[in-house]
């Protein structure tokens, strides 16, 4: 026994899924209901940075189990990146051309559920599959972690109506 309650069992506080959200999203939500920062929260699970960012399959499982999310579902939203290459949905991009300092999305997935959809980090993706309006830059951050922090940076943010 660690004495830590919530190692590799199902934390008491979840949130529910977003389809397509990122695993690192996820777990910014998550962190938050558990009144955690992410940064610190992570490190208390023992669930790598680079590893979740990355999309591999060991920090997937674990969030998973943590989350009780189905690990499917956290790899359907979630980038894999890996030696130059990233996969999403089945096609590989260059890892460079996926993600970045600029943090992309659509005003009305966030407004419906506040959760950032790994679709929205494709480069070639400008607008909303579903709702059909041009993806906008939400923030702009250096830090690779700090980027997909949306719990904290979504209050701040003053999300355009749509244009008419
Ligand atoms: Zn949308």
């Amino acid at each position: 026994m660690n004495g830590y309650p919530g190692w590799m069992a199902r934390l008491p506080l979840s949130v529910h899924s977003i389809p397509g959200e990122t695993a690192t999203s996820l777990a910014s939500r998550l962190a938050q209901v558990n009144q955690v920062p992410l940064r610190e929260f992570l490190r208390d699970m023992g669930i790598g940075i680079h590893s979740l960012i990355a999309g591999e399959r060991a920090a997937l499982t674990q969030l998973a189990e943590l989350s009780g999310v189905p690990v499917a579902a956290l790899r359907q939203g979630t980038p894999r990146t890996s030696d130059g290459e990233a996969w999403f949905a089945g096609h590989r991009f260059p890892a460079a051309s996926v993600g970045g300092r600029e943090v992309r999305g659509c005003p009305d997935c966030l407004e419906a559920e506040p959760g950032l959809r790994g679709i929205w980090s494709l480069p070639f993706v400008t607008i909303c599959p579903e709702h059909n309006r041009p993806l906008v830059t939400l923030w702009t951050v250096q830090d690779r972690l700090d980027r997909h922090e949306v719990t904290r940076r979504l209050p701040e943010l003053d999300l355009p109506a749509e244009s008419s």
